[in-house]
């Protein structure tokens, strides 16, 4: 029965893409309004989802999903026409008279498969991308959020194109009947687990992948001299460890590496932070909560490790009931435990003590490319080093999670935390094909290019293909003499 839907669905997206009026400039701003107007009617059913699905507090759901979208929105309306427009190209003189230019086209029909932290946000923010190129798309929630999966499912229809977006929703059985289809780009959000999975099925049809997946983004945490930098370092790390879904999150703090000597009053400041970002009672804090059952029993046996649990320095009380874990402070866990060589993907902060800050560059360069590298510094020297010796999808000075609402920055992993990229302009590059077009005309027309070959032709390209004109020049006149 699914099988049916998914085939009928996929004719239907195949038709509208064949149709062309999804390259129109007229359809996708009339596709990119309606996703506007949907986040403005529906704001308060979006929160509520998310507050069902995972409990998320609005100010998360509206500042890490429905403004990350319009903000996308926003841009993608502004600047279609600039994004559409074919760039020219400069052309290199031997190839007189000749113009070149690129012509962004789109791909034709693709998939988002998302995942289950920021529903919205990771479903929607790429499909602009893929309505801004032109491209019919279907969306694949995740199952693991029920109710923002449904809420799109029942929306979208309601204000985009339903023979040209849809939501397909479902868990593992549907992903893997829609991997078995042909795409023309798939952007998949999740684990590398997944991603393998997601990569193995797209090279049966050639099919390009852009895969956002995960790890363990580093920060680092250098001797800040002044307390008014501390403070607001305090205040950029807490929330980059637990103000965003509870550390359920990409591009959150995994673990924190510091000097030796700086250790302890670091654990004292972040425990100051804490208590003035959710109080005192952890039966009292208002976070989002662990997705589910399976997800909170994953944190638990993490911490079960007698090694790890020794290590704990603040926090660690849990409440299966309502799946909530207190923010967590860990010293020096063994680096070989599953704390240490798993991604956290929630409120538990390890901090691993160096005995030079320094050190972190190999901490760091010896472990798999993280999404995200943090560096609260102000020694211009280890921020060049981090740059240089370090390789990570970004790195940021001073701040956490800014980088991922600049439009300007493109958004990805390298190595085991993904690759390709999108937000702002990489979204609409992300999901067209920038189509190489060269005029030439039949003016000038040389009979050094073809056979029958001889030496002076050889020396003819060899110098045409090393621009050396004057060559060019004198054998030219001496071809005509010949
Ligand atoms: P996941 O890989 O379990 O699921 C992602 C998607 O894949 C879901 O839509 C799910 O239905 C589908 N899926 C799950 N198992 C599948 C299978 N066997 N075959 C086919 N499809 C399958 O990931 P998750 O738990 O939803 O998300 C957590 C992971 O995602 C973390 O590793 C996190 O770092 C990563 N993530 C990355 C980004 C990013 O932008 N780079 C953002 C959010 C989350």
């Amino acid at each position: 029965m699914e099988f049916l839907h998914i085939d009928k669905s996929m004719e239907e997206l195949r038709e509208s893409f064949k149709s062309r009026r999804t390259r129109s400039v007229a359809w996708r701003k009339s596709q990119l309004k309606g996703l506007l107007r949907l986040l403005e009617e529906k704001e308060e059913e979006i929160f509520r989802a998310l507050q069902e699905d995972i409990g998320k507090p609005r100010v998360e759901a509206y500042r890490d999903e429905v403004a990350v979208i319009k903000k996308s929105l926003d841009l993608s309306l502004a600047c279609l026409e600039e994004w559409m427009a074919s760039k020219k190209v400069r052309v290199p003189i031997i190839a007189f008279p000749t113009s070149g230019e690129v012509v962004p086209e789109p791909l034709g029909v693709v998939l988002i498969i998302s995942s289950w932290n920021c529903p919205f946000g990771l479903s929607l923010d790429p499909l602009v991308g893929a309505i801004a190129a032109g491209n019919a798309a279907v969306v694949k929630p995740s199952e693991l959020a029920p109710a923002s999966s449904a809420f799109m499912a029942n929306n979208l229809p309601n204000y985009l194109d339903n023979k040209a977006v849809k939501v397909i929703q479902g868990g593992v059985s549907v992903t893997e009947q829609l991997l078995d289809k042909k795409w023309d780009k798939i952007l998949f959000t999740g684990s590398a687990r997944v991603g393998r999975i997601v990569m193995t099925a797209a090279a049966k049809h050639l099919t390009p992948v852009i895969l956002e997946l995960g790890g363990k983004c580093p920060a680092i945490y250098d001797t800040l001299s002044s307390s008014m930098d501390t403070r607001v370092a305090m205040n950029r790390i807490a929330l980059g460890k637990w103000g965003l879904c509870s550390g359920q999150i990409c591009i959150g703090i995994d673990y924190l590496l510091v000097e030796e000597r700086n250790a302890s009053s670091l654990v004292n400041l972040l425990k100051d932070q804490i208590k003035k970002s959710y109080g005192d009672n952890p039966r009292e804090i208002s976070m989002t909560r662990i997705i589910n059952k399976h997800h909170f029993q994953r944190l638990r046996s993490i911490l079960k490790d007698p090694k790890v649990a020794a290590s704990v320095v603040h926090g660690g009380s849990m409440d299966e009931d309502n799946l909530f874990i207190e923010p967590t402070i860990l010293m020096n866990p063994p680096l070989d435990s599953d704390i240490m060589t798993e991604e956290i993907f929630g409120p538990l902060l390890p901090i691993i003590t160096l005995e030079k800050i320094e050190d972190s560059i190999e901490f760091i360069s010896s472990r798999p490319q993280p999404l995200a590298i943090y560096v609260f510094t102000k020694n211009e020297t280890l921020k060049k080093r981090v740059i240089s010796e370090t390789s990570s999808g970004s790195v940021t000075f001073n701040d956490c999670i800014i980088q991922y609402v600049l439009d300007t920055l493109p958004f990805g992993g390298v190595g085991q935390s993904g690759f390709g990229k999108y937000h702002g302009k990489f979204s609409f590059d992300a999901f067209s094909h920038e189509k190489a077009v060269l005029r030439r005309s039949f003016i000038t027309e040389f009979s050094f290019g073809y056979p029958p070959w001889n030496d002076y032709k050889l020396r003819f390209i060899r110098a045409a293909f090393s621009f050396d004109y004057i060559a060019l020049f004198l054998l030219f006149v001496g071809l005509k003499r010949s």
